[in-house]
């Protein structure tokens, strides 16, 4: 739904200007120095970016799924780094308490979200528990007022810079499965917490990625989200739903960014004495793109306008997830392709983006586990 068609194509405008003329120029050092700078952060901020998501009663831009959708196809059109340090406080690190927050949750933590001046993490995944999620171990055990979380998670992307952590832990450890799971908001300023060296990844320079170890933390009771024990995998399914949608849209945005860019230097390489761009083998790879970039889209905006209207999205969220990222894959592969052996070396964009994507079919689900919830959801309707 987009609530007043002016003021959201001035926003897209804004960010449009934005990635052109701030972060394109920023990519490299981006990659070279594993960091965004603080000079970008701040422009980041003084935009909204960190708060484009979270209701505007909490101090953000409160946009709806489709106007953030639009906004993720302006903003995949650079490096994913950025988008990647704006992303968890606009999903998978704030929605958890946005949808299943106690007020006084959502007064307190979201207008710091907004503005970018606490950043968060979602804590799901943990050394053995990944795709199985609900096999996670960290416990958190009452203790009087307070739980005292114990355990490690594992991948936790800008756990380095996050003020607060969203972490889902074990409340009820007969409780099988999900079942027992809770959510909490633990501070990272806690006694306890430590934070481990950020992994080095194979893409996606400058977004930071670590373990993040609770030891015996102690947590005020009041830091469990909705302050419901043993509803925290819901919680956790629920800012999932939305995330994947932000993916398959942010993953439609960075298919076009490469598209564009390949189909430029497809028109300018000659061989043969003529444009590459004018053989047809080399347009089957461009149409097949430009094909499935349409069709990303266009699943991407049908899902988000359903759960504008408040409809169930999980089976059309991973639809998408899955497609747009898959298909961001291939298009990748076939840009590459297409710039030949410019395409292998680090001279030209496509090297990066084509290392960068690949995290897209991995994290928020691996693909494999959005058929699974596609197909379990299809088999669930007629029985
Ligand atoms: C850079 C990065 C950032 C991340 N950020 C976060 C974050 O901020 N917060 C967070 O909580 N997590 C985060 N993750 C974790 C991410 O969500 C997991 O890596 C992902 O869910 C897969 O889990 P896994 O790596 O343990 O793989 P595994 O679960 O071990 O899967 C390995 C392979 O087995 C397949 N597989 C597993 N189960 C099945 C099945 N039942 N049927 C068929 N195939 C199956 C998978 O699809 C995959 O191909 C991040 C990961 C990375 C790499």
């Amino acid at each position: 739904m987009i609530r007043d068609n002016e003021t959201h194509q001035l926003l897209l405008s804004t960010v449009r200007a934005f990635v052109r003329d701030v972060l394109r120029p920023h990519e490299k050092e981006v990659e070279e120095n594993n960091e965004v700078p603080e000079s970008v952060v701040a422009q980041m901020r003084d935009l909204g970016l960190f708060g484009l998501t979270i209701p505007e009663e909490y101090g953000g831009l409160g946009l709806t799924m489709e106007e953030e959708a639009e906004v993720c196809f302006e903003l995949g059109r650079t490096s994913p780094a950025f988008r990647s340090l704006i992303g968890t406080n606009n999903g998978i690190g704030s929605q958890g308490i946005l949808i299943d927050g106690t007020e006084e949750q959502k007064s307190f933590y979201l207008p710091k979200l907004a503005t970018g001046e606490y950043l968060s993490s979602f804590c799901l995944t943990e050394p053995d528990a990944g795709s199985d999620a609900g096999s996670l171990k960290t416990i958190a055990e009452r203790d009087g007022d307070d739980y005292l979380i114990s355990g490690t998670k594992r991948f936790i992307t800008n756990a380095p810079y996050a003020d607060i952590f969203t972490v889902m832990a074990r409340t009820d450890r007969d409780a099988p499965g999900a079942k027992g799971i809770s959510a909490f908001i633990v501070e990272r300023k806690s006694d306890g917490v430590t934070i481990g060296k950020p992994g080095h990844k194979m893409g996606q320079k400058g977004s930071l990625t670590a373990d993040v170890i609770f030891d015996k933390v102690r947590v005020p009771a009041k830091q469990l989200i909705g302050g419901v024990e043993n509803v925290g995998f819901k919680t956790a399914m629920k800012v999932l739903d939305k995330g994947r949608l932000h993916m398959a849209a942010f993953a439609a945005g960075v298919s076009d960014r490469m598209l564009e860019d390949t189909l430029l230097y497809a028109i300018e390489r000659k061989q043969f004495g003529r444009p590459i761009a004018s053989f047809e083998l080399i347009q089957g790879m461009l149409a097949d793109s430009k094909a499935e970039l349409y069709a990303a889209k266009s699943m991407v905006l049908d899902a988000a306008r359903k759960r504008d209207e408040g409809q169930r999205i999980s089976t059309e969220a991973s639809c998408a997830k899955m497609f747009s990222t898959e298909a961001c894959g291939r298009i990748a592969d076939r840009c590459v392709q297409i710039y030949g052996g410019a395409g292998y070396v680090s001279d030209y964009d496509i090297e990066r983006f084509y290392r960068d994507v690949r995290l897209f079919r991995i994290y928020e689900g691996t693909t494999q586990i959005q058929q699974l919830v596609i197909a379990k959801n299809m088999i669930r309707e007629v029985s």
